[in-house]
């Protein structure tokens, strides 16, 4: 997260409907000059709507959007000092990379050598110095992307906005470039809105994510608070592999809270919104599930029958079934393991502190 905290872009109670269809169900965000930050949730959550409101390119049916402080709600998308990537590359295909890159200063109106500077420092940036006279047919899929992007930085816009513009890449150019356009943001300091479907890419390039569900933010936290403190069993689940344990919560005391879990107590870490004899969710992800044939001296504990064990080269995966008949779900290093044998007694364990209580929001709960 950068150091200097001045809100570049708010959004206050931002809702769109389409027809009956609500895409995007009151927003509020304030998105931090410099900060990378990602909206990622499930197809038809509104993330692209949202997108294309900032833009300009949408209409709100309610609420505002401020840019600098401005407020630019109603403002020709020309007009925002904002610039959008788009998935499929769009680049002008009858205009080499040169062209293409230096298209928005030419329109502009920019004297041809600042152009010149600029359009070589994006170049350098985006790592196609040389491939000037290429057109973009002669380009990869990669490098028409990295093209759309020195396009869209060439403007200097404070604001860039990017939808999924890794999507069409295959995994490996993916992950390339997913580093190679983080170092660019931090580089050039521009503030990024970014969608995906992709978690990885979401956990290894934002300072935040917002995790959203039908048109409103689930969880707007940093990855690692979404990945180690999910507050409900969708934010648990949408990210990383990850068991909800249906426990009872026998009693409070405290800052625990003492579980039941298919007839083992098991101590958690309390939340406020927690009483006892209620029925929860302990959202346990999959690799900070320790087994071990025998019993185990640590408080968070459960005894199960190994029922599956799949071995997938660095790590096994393995499933438990616990006396309820709640099914638990491992990963663990192969590294130096004892062959599991399937039926036999495990002990699933676990350290207090990665168990997180989570409210039941899942469909038809
Ligand atoms: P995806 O990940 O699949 O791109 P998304 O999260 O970006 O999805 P949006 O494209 O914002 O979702 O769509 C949100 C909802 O609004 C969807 O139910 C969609 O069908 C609806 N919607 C979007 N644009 C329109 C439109 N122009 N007219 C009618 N409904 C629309």
């Amino acid at each position: 997260m950068p150091e200097e905290r001045t809100v570049l872009l708010s959004l206050k109670g931002l809702r769109k409907t389409f027809d009956t269809q609500e895409a995007v169900s009151g927003i509020d965000l304030d998105v931090y000059a410099g900060e990378f930050l990602t909206l990622l949730g499930p197809s038809g959550c509104g993330k692209t709507t949202t997108l294309r409101i900032i833009a300009g390119l949408e209409m709100p049916t309610a609420g505002t959007v401020h840019l600098d402080g401005q407020d630019i709600t109603h403002l020709a998308p020309e007009r925002r000092q904002v610039n959008t990537v788009f998935q499929n590359y769009a680049l002008f295909p009858h205009m080499n990379v040169y062209k293409n890159i230096a298209y928005g200063l030419t329109m502009r109106g920019a004297p041809k050598a600042e152009i010149q500077e600029k359009v070589e420092v994006m170049l350098d940036l985006v790592q196609l110095t040389g491939y000037e006279k290429r057109m973009p047919s002669q380009l990869s899929g990669g490098q028409r992307q990295r093209v759309a992007i020195a396009r869209s930085l060439v403007l200097s816009p404070k604001l860039l906005l990017l939808d999924e513009p890794l999507g069409a890449l295959d995994l490996q150019l993916r992950r390339n470039m997913q580093q190679e356009l983080k170092r660019m943001q931090q580089r050039l300091g521009i503030t990024f809105i970014y969608i995906t479907h992709d978690q990885e890419e979401a956990l290894t390039m934002s300072d935040r994510i917002a995790l959203m569900r039908e048109g409103r933010f689930v969880q707007l936290d940093t990855p690692k608070g979404l990945y180690e403190q999910p507050q409900t069993a969708f934010a648990a689940s949408f990210i990383g592999a990850t068991n909800l344990i249906t426990a009872t919560a026998q009693a409070v005391k405290d800052d625990e809270v003492l579980l039941d879990i298919a007839g083992f107590d098991v101590p958690c870490f309390d939340s406020d919104w927690i009483t006892p004899g209620e029925t929860l969710l302990l959202s346990l992800r999959a690799e900070r599930l320790h087994l071990s044939c025998e019993p185990v001296n640590t408080a968070c504990w459960v005894r199960g029958d190994l029922v599956e064990s799949h071995y997938a080269g660095g790590e096994r995966s393995s499933t438990i079934r616990v006396p309820d008949g709640q099914l638990l779900r491992a990963r663990a290093t192969t590294e130096g393991e004892r062959e599991p044998t399937l039926g036999s007694a495990v002990y699933c364990w676990w350290n207090k502190d990665v168990g997180v209580l989570v409210r039941d929001d899942r469909e038809g709960a």
